[in-house]
């Protein structure tokens, strides 16, 4: 037998990890629980660390136009419109490589439409849940496979890749003692509305406090003639939460009218929050949850990428970048140490220790925390923010985020690909 891969999930972090393997040469299979591919969810960002390895994957600016559109801005707002703090995004902060504001499904149903096109038709086996594996003596592994008739089977491989997203079957195997999902407090809804852009036309806005926030972003470019774009936007407010989450559910549409009564009173005349939400009718409500990290994303054979490895909030906006640049250094340890399990423990070696603190970093406020102070200071409106918060008090609340961001600058456009092109996996042996 050849050797081969099997992923458990069909997300963007199990699509990205078998492009990569299609590219350097890896025979892989992707078996996804759901029946259907659909375009779910709202809009993410893809950060250019993310974009760099999509085009090195082969897919192009004209494909991620079809899905989103570059990012030019990042900025905080005042509950005026005011500026407390912006900065350029993408190429204009001089990386070399943009970052997307996309529609997730969008976007999904791209990398899946990818995998068809090169892995073949049969690559995504749809409606088949991994339950779980077995290890060998011999070194490969067995996944467990339950279809939607009920029926199972097992798919043996060399190595199995568990990107089975924040509920994975594969970690809850590897780590049975890991501490239940962890909410800190905040519920999110996120929804889709037709709008004319603000600012830039493709700028991130955020406004509001810790307590009480509003996020949005266009995710198309403005329509020509109505000069609409889709804005993406997400109300967030943050609850008791020491009874824990009560619904049933992490992850449900539910009508505006739900949450609406949050925002009432958010209307200025340069935005009109409750009408904004109001014409999207409904929305995904979640809490914003994430996972304790986890010493190792590997158990032989067997390795975690994607959420699956490091579920995070959102507050960096790069729980889907993550998990495709997871899927490029799993793809460059397995071109230098061939299909093995030498590659799985490059791959978690490199990772797992770094990406688990910017989890717990993830939890805390970050670069949203200068909105708190402007709250606590002038209830969030003023004239001129120097007067609220001095320029040098801004520049040292900012200054860890500001040389982390400027740092990556520098550092990404220096460095050499993860994966040089033309390279294939190391000799694929037959056994
Ligand atoms: C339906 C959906 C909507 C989302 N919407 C948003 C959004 O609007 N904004 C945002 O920031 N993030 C969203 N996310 C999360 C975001 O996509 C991820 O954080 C990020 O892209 C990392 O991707 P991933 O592939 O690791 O995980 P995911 O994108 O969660 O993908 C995991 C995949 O594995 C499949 N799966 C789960 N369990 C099994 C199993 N046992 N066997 C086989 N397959 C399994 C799932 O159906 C899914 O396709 C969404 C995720 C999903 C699944």
């Amino acid at each position: 037998m050849t050797d081969n891969v099997v992923i458990a999930g069909g997300g963007i972090g199990g699509l990205a990890t078998a492009l990569t393997l299609h590219q350097i040469g890896v025979p892989c299979i992707v078996f996804e629980a759901v029946r259907e591919m659909r375009p779910l969810g709202v809009g993410i960002n893809l950060q250019p660390n993310a974009v760099r390895e999509l085009y090195d994957l082969g897919i192009s600016e004209q494909d991620l136009d079809r899905v989103g559109l570059p990012a030019r801005e990042w900025a905080l707002v005042g509950l005026n419109g005011n500026d407390i703090y912006t900065e350029p995004r993408g190429l204009l902060a001089g990386y070399n490589w943009p970052q997307y504001a996309v529609h997730r499904g969008h976007f999904h149903m791209l990398l899946h439409e990818k995998v068809i096109e090169r892995v073949g038709p049969e690559a995504v086996r749809l409606g088949s849940r991994v339950t779980g594996y077995r290890k060998h003596a011999d070194g490969t592994m067995s996944a467990l496979i339950e279809e939607i008739d009920g029926s199972t089977s097992e798919a043996t491989g060399t190595l199995l890749i568990g990107a089975d997203g924040i509920h994975s079957a594969v970690r809850a195997q590897m780590h049975p003692a890991q501490p239940p999902i962890h909410w800190g407090g905040a519920v999110m809804w996120r929804g889709m509305t037709w709008a004319k852009p603000i600012r830039t036309g493709s700028s991130f806005v955020g406004l509001g406090t810790h307590r009480q926030r509003m996020v949005f972003y266009p995710i198309s470019q403005p329509n020509r003639q109505t000069g609409l774009a889709m804005i993406n936007w997400i109300a967030e407010v943050t609850m008791d939460n020491t009874e824990g989450w009560k619904q049933r559910g992490w992850f449900r549409q539910v009508s505006v009218d739900d949450f609406l009564h949050h925002f009432a009173n958010w209307v200025w005349d340069w935005l009109d929050v409750p009408a904004l939400i109001r014409q999207a009718k409904t929305a995904f409500e979640n809490p914003m949850i994430d996972r304790d990290p986890v010493p190792t994303w590997r158990d032989g054979p067997v390795a975690l990428l994607g959420d699956a490895a490091h579920a995070m909030y959102p507050t960096g906006s790069n729980g889907g970048s993550q998990a495709i640049v997871d899927a490029r250094v799993l793809g460059a340890a397995i071109v230098e140490h061939g299909v093995t399990q030498e590659a799985l423990a490059a791959y978690d070696n490199k990772l797992c220790g770094p990406i688990s603190q910017l989890i717990l970093r993830n939890r805390g406020a970050g670069p949203f925390g200068l909105l708190n102070i402007v709250d606590e200071r002038c209830g969030g409106t003023f004239d001129n923010i120097d007067d609220v918060i001095p320029p040098e008090e801004r520049a040292e609340f900012m200054a860890g985020y500001k040389a982390a961001a400027g740092f990556a600058i520098e550092k990404l456009n220096a460095a050499p690909q993860i994966i040089p092109n033309g390279a294939r996996a190391h000799t694929l042996q037959v056994i």
